[in-house]
């Protein structure tokens, strides 16, 4: 039986569900895990997580598709990705057969708050791995817990998806051969006085430059960017200091072999970024938000599409990777996971 919940009114928010997975690494290797319904983690003060910030975090979405199955979506790369972070942050990585039976167990034990089908609601599906035991001397941790927590969230955008403000940012994100190509909580920590800065003058979101140079677009605090010429070319910026966002990975496939589109991963000059027709923000959350401007101080750049509507392109790929996620348009092999 579902949850009583308001599905059609809830926000992007915590939630506490009914069970989450836990397993910990200790003495050199992860056991094997369990559910449990405690939602709550006691550790010592002098943690490693607490100290030094050794997580790093996944985020993907569990959906009910049009016919009524749980379905998440290509959790192979989370899988994968979570383990390109925790190697970056020495962190024994999680295997990845683990990961996904971690990701079924959660949400089939959760299934009850999985939203309906056309609720535009979702369950967001949170892995996380961090540090636990006492570390003073500069160290990584001895022991460690991978856990998955789930909520569900309503759509990012109510009332319909607007497009956003931007504006370039005068902080960096990620150093040029730091971790920006990582999920660590502490790129996000950094980011936050930023955001809440960004929020009070009126934008949106922050964009970030290369921090070498800062001539070139990189992304904002948590989504890549993807950018469409005036002759239909989408574009995202080529960086080692970006997130590979899963999300603008599978909407350049879409724009490729569903829509047609020429599509190119390069250096992306912030010079010519008034000359694209359409811009958008990727991520699980909000899938692609449309961007109408961007202000750079005080110079502005408003798209063609405008501050009203969302793009023809960006409209059109968004559409698509929905579908497909949502069980309406036919998926390339292995992108949906069935848990029931
Ligand atoms: C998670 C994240 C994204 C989006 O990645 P998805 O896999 O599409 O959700 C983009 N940028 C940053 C910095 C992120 O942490």
């Amino acid at each position: 039986m579902k949850k009583d919940i308001d599905w059609n009114n809830i926000g992007f928010g915590y939630m506490k569900t009914d069970y989450r997975y836990v397993s910990e690494y200790k003495d050199g290797k992860w056991d094997e895990g369990t559910l449990t319904t405690d939602d709550t983690i006691t550790m010592s003060e002098c943690a490693c997580v607490l100290q030094y910030a050794q997580t790093c975090f996944e985020g993907m979405k569990a959906y009910t598709t049009a016919d009524g199955k749980i379905v998440v979506f290509r959790p192979d790369l989370n899988a994968e990705r979570l383990q390109s972070s925790c190697a970056g942050l020495e962190i024994p990585v999680v295997p990845k057969e683990q990961f996904l039976d971690a990701i079924h167990q959660v949400v089939k034990a959760n299934a009850d708050f999985v939203p309906p089908y056309g609720t535009g609601a979702t369950l967001y599906i949170r892995p996380y791995v961090f540090g636990k035991n006492p570390v003073i001397g500069v160290k990584p941790a001895d022991e460690y817990e991978f856990r998955v927590f789930v909520t569900p969230v309503g759509p990012y955008f109510k009332g319909g998806v607007k497009p956003i403000t931007i504006r370039v940012s005068d902080v960096d994100r990620a150093a040029p051969r730091g971790t920006g190509n990582i999920k660590a909580g502490l790129n996000y920590a950094m980011s936050l006085h930023n955001i809440v800065d960004a929020h009070q003058k009126g934008f949106d979101e922050n964009m970030y430059l290369d921090p070498q140079t800062r001539t070139k677009v990189e992304e904002t605090g948590g989504a890549n960017f993807l950018f469409v010429t005036k002759d239909g070319t989408v574009v995202t910026p080529k960086s080692n200091s970006i997130l590979p966002s899963i999300t603008r990975r599978s909407l350049l496939y879409v724009a490729e072999h569903y829509l047609g589109l020429k599509v190119e991963e390069r250096e992306v000059y912030f010079d010519e970024v008034k000359d694209f027709a359409e811009c958008g923000l990727c991520g699980t959350a909000a899938v692609i938000s449309p961007v109408g401007k961007i202000v750079d101080h005080g110079n502005e750049i408003v798209f063609p599409s405008g501050m009203e509507e969302m793009g023809p392109v960006i409209s059109k790929l968004r559409e698509t990777l929905t579908g497909i996620q949502m069980g309406t348009i036919e998926a390339p092999e292995g992108w949906i996971e069935v848990i029931e």
